[in-house]
């Protein structure tokens, strides 16, 4: 609309000059040389007007030759650039489908035509790593270590690398390199803490692991486990080098974290006991049984008072199922104690109570002790022990990392080295199980989540 009204006033000022031109005439008179033209003042405006036109056109037109070769220079790199991202794009893909051959081919293509290190680089690596040639692409993430934008890139392809071979040592100097560039990475904290953990630097762990928390990258609760199992390790050490008083208030410390972590609270009682304070060794020793009764509780429980009368002790025993009522593990402790004390009655009561809450080992085995000792009936305790024999496995600590099962805790597994990771529950049953071979298309999909090189072991009971 407005277009339309700029040319009618555009058209009304040219009628207008027009018309004023026509109604003041005049000549315009040249003289030059000899020459003379003479026209109407009219006609010298429009030999004027066209001359200034002609003139314009010029002037556009040897600007565009002039100006033609950047054009065309501009063209062809905008070419180049896009071509080089088509099969940077295409490079992803084929990683992303696990086809090494065209990875690799479009990772040269885009390394040719773009300059951009970040991204070629480590399409080359991931590509190289696809085809199994982890020199190939520990060259490349080495490379990219000497550029500032892409040396983080690099540190976490060789962190990844190194992880997977195994290489502890330097998997811990490459994460604490990279850490120094971007120092709040969550996958970066998580892996940096376990690799810590598993190296036994239990105080550098327990930093790492609150900033991981402080990060999100490990949960509260799991991270709160995995402190108190930390601050253990730290008492363990602290005995080793003599601390007593260190020793103690670590396993305090681990006890006040998790009150149910039977490690912890065993810790504590124990040192406790050893330095005459069965008071509140007892107390810790309780707190753990009312969130998590256990046999190695019950055992510790049993050497409260040195040189008890085994009576007084079934007494004593009965304030654990006054803490957890009714549960397997309170009715076995009370049998073993009552056995102890010779009162077979209660013994055989507590362990028919405790075979009716959950059939075990234990129970068959105190049931065989049992009839040995009352009636000296070798023959049903025989039966007995055969009973316990084709029972269900008794819990034992097992990794949830391995499955590997063992008597006694550690913070890490003494099978694969992961930290925190062993629970209280019954191992896996033996069964040697024979898998078909794995099927091409599921097995032959690439790593490609260096983002959790590491898995983070979850807390145990
Ligand atoms: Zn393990």
């Amino acid at each position: 609309m407005s277009r339309a009204i700029w040319f009618l006033i555009k058209v009304a000022i040219i009628v207008a000059a027009a018309i004023w031109l026509v109604e003041h005439p005049g000549s315009v008179s040249v003289n030059w040389q000899g020459y003379v033209v003479e026209t109407s003042f009219t006609m010298a405006v429009i030999i004027g007007l066209v001359a200034l036109g002609v003139a314009a056109l010029l002037y556009r037109l040897y600007r565009a030759v002039r100006g033609a070769p950047t054009r065309v220079r501009r063209y062809s790199r905008t070419r180049r650039r896009e071509r080089g991202y088509k099969a940077l794009t295409q490079g992803m893909v084929a990683v992303a489908a696990g086809d090494p051959s065209t990875a690799r081919k479009m990772a040269r293509r885009a390394d040719g035509l773009l300059n951009e290190p970040p991204l070629t680089m480590l399409l080359s690596a991931q590509a190289a790593q696809l085809q199994g040639d982890d020199q190939a692409a520990k060259q490349y993430f080495t490379a990219m270590l000497d550029r500032p934008d892409t040396a983080f890139l690099g540190l976490r392809g060789l962190l990844t690398q190194a992880i997977r071979s195994g290489d502890r040592v330097e998997a811990l100097q490459l994460a604490r390199r990279a850490q120094a560039i971007q120092p709040n990475t969550p996958w970066l904290l998580s892996t940096l803490y376990d690799l810590e953990a598993r190296s036994g630097d239990w105080a550098a762990a327990e930093g790492t692991l609150q900033q991981a928390m402080h990060a999100k990258a490990i949960p509260a609760a799991e991270g709160r486990h995995h402190r108190a199992a930390l601050l253990l390790e730290r008492s363990f050490e602290a005995e080793r080098r003599g601390r007593a008083d260190s020793a103690l208030s670590h396993a305090q410390a681990a006890h006040d974290l998790v009150p149910g972590f039977v490690p912890a609270a065993v810790r504590v009682a124990r040192l406790l006991i050893a330095a005459g304070r069965t008071k509140p060794a007892t107390k810790a020793l309780e707190r753990a049984w009312r969130e998590t009764p256990h046999p190695d509780l019950s055992d510790v429980y049993r050497d409260l008072v040195p040189g008890e009368a085994p009576l007084t002790r079934v007494k004593r025993f009965e304030r654990l199922l006054n803490v957890a009522p009714n549960h397997v593990e309170g009715h076995l402790a009370l049998a073993r104690a009552s056995l102890d004390a010779q009162l077979w009655g209660e013994a055989r009561a507590h362990l028919n109570k405790a075979l009716e809450l959950r059939p075990s080992r234990r129970a068959y085995q105190l049931l065989a002790e049992l009839e040995r000792s009352e009636h000296k009936n070798d023959e049903a305790a025989t039966a007995w022990i055969a009973k316990a024999a084709s029972a269900e496995p008794d819990p034992a600590w097992t990794c949830t990392a391995c499955g590997a099962a063992t008597h006694v805790w550690s913070g890490l597994c003494p099978h694969c080295g992961s930290f925190d990771s062993l629970t209280w529950k019954a191992p896996a049953p033996a069964v040697a199980l024979t898998l078909p071979e794995q099927p091409r298309v599921l097995g032959g999909l690439p790593d490609l989540s260096p983002g959790t090189p590491a898995a983070s072991p979850s807390p145990a009971g």
